[in-house]
């Protein structure tokens, strides 16, 4: 089998930890498997780069700081190339550019436009272990690039799909997907499975994830198994042929999970005439500051003037701000109110779809444990609310028992 696996950076976060993840991948080599394994870089290494970066410049040029933060994963593909030699495997360590991973211009959150793959295959066919660097790639212009915070999952899942792979594993600190964050909800049990769209609510609403490579899973139909670097649990396939009617369990609680998200600030924008092309003109600027929004909730206007809620992360609140101010001033609103003490609580599962009820449910159990709903929102398989953070583990508690979350699968 072609395997693509990933290991993040606490799983590699000292020399020893480098040493039992390269014994990790001659197991699977000496298997019969041929292996091309992506790395993170080591422990917190791209915070320390970027907080280096923030002390020589106010704002750091964007070319310059995705170059130093991919000296991050060099430094972990180039060890484990060394480890894996040492151990008398045949190795070599790729950056994302030799590697042939091609993206857009967008330092800092760069997308993969396509994989080349002939630099790794060749390598495979001498019969290498490739360590590729994640988090990386080139530009047209060989300018290097990052795709964004926990960019290596990605990777690891657009070489899965680029080399046609039999299968992309995912190692991390955790041994699977969990039905709710664990730290927060201790009887939080691991999924055996998930499909790609239930993954891709809870990655993009708070669980650890990255969005973008689920994306790249359910796009070019690559499994993804996510399992633990440090034991041999089963961990959790996320893939597209879920059979939701095959499974008792599931058909009662057809919530599959909770995500729960901190780095949550809101801005409302109070007292907004209510006239054709006012949301536009409020977020389009923010779309241009690369800024998302998520949450966003306008009222239904009563002296025709509307209040217009949305969220942004806590890391975008500063700049969010600056960026509304004229907007607010040009519109004549009575001025904005901000508030970085929320929380995002999800509940995710496809049968909800087509099941009445769970938005009641979900009310109710947050009523009973007095904690009061901020804001709601919606998708086809989503229900969010925005709670105070303060309360967000006893809320997820209460979800996760009302849903009976903690009832086994089978
Ligand atoms: N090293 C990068 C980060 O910390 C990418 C990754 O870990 O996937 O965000
Ligand atoms: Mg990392």
């Amino acid at each position: 089998m072609l395997i693509v696996q990933k290991y993040g950076g606490s799983s590699l976060a000292d020399a020893d930890k480098v040493r039992n993840v390269a014994g990790r991948i001659a197991r699977s080599r000496d298997a019969g498997n041929q292996v091309v394994t992506v790395v993170s870089a080591m422990g917190d290494t791209t915070d320390e780069l970027i907080g280096l970066a923030n002390r020589v410049a106010e704002r750091p040029d964007a070319r310059e700081l995705d170059v130093l933060l991919s000296t991050g994963e060099l430094v972990s593909c180039t060890l484990m190339a060394m480890a894996l030699r040492t151990m008398g495997y045949a190795s070599v360590s790729l950056s994302g550019a030799q590697a042939g991973i091609l993206t857009d211009t967008s330092y800092g959150r760069a997308r993969i436009a396509g994989v080349a793959p002939g630099r790794i295959m060749s390598e495979v066919d001498e019969g290498n272990i490739v360590i590729v660097a994640g988090f990386q790639g080139i530009t047209e212009d060989m300018d290097i690039t990052t795709l964004g915070r926990g960019g290596s999952d990605t990777t690891a899942v657009a070489i899965a799909a680029g080399l046609g792979a039999d299968r992309c594993e995912v190692y991390t600190d955790v041994d699977g997907i969990y039905t709710a964050d664990p730290r927060l909800v201790p009887r939080a049990r691991r999924l055996d499975e998930i499909g790609f769209e239930e993954m891709l609510e809870l990655a993009s609403y708070g669980a650890k994830m990255n969005p973008r490579s689920i994306e790249m899973g359910m796009r070019y139909n690559v499994p993804i198994l996510v399992a633990s670097s440090f034991t041999d649990g089963k961990g959790t396939l996320i893939h597209g042929e879920v059979d939701m009617n095959g499974n008792v369990g599931e058909i009662r609680n057809r919530v599959r999970g909770i995500a729960t998200d901190t780095n949550v600030a809101k801005i409302t924008v109070l007292g907004v005439i209510d006239r054709p092309g006012i949301a536009a003109s409020l977020f389009e600027p923010l779309a241009q500051a690369d800024i998302s929004v998520d949450v966003i909730v306008q009222n239904a206007s009563v002296d025709g003037t509307t209040d217009m809620t949305f969220t942004v992360t806590r890391t975008d609140l500063a700049r969010a701000l600056e960026v509304v101010q004229p907007v607010v001033e040009a519109l004549g609103s009575r001025g904005t109110v901000s508030d970085d003490s929320l929380a995002k609580l999800s509940i995710v599962g496809s049968g909800m779809q087509d099941a009445p009820g769970y938005a009641s449910r979900m009310f109710r159990a947050l009523a009973d444990k007095s904690i009061n709903i901020d804001s709601i929102t919606t998708s086809e398989i989503r229900i969010t609310c925005l709670v105070n953070e303060s309360q967000v583990a006893d809320a997820a508690c209460a979800l996760h028992d009302a849903f009976q979350l903690d009832a086994p699968q089978e």
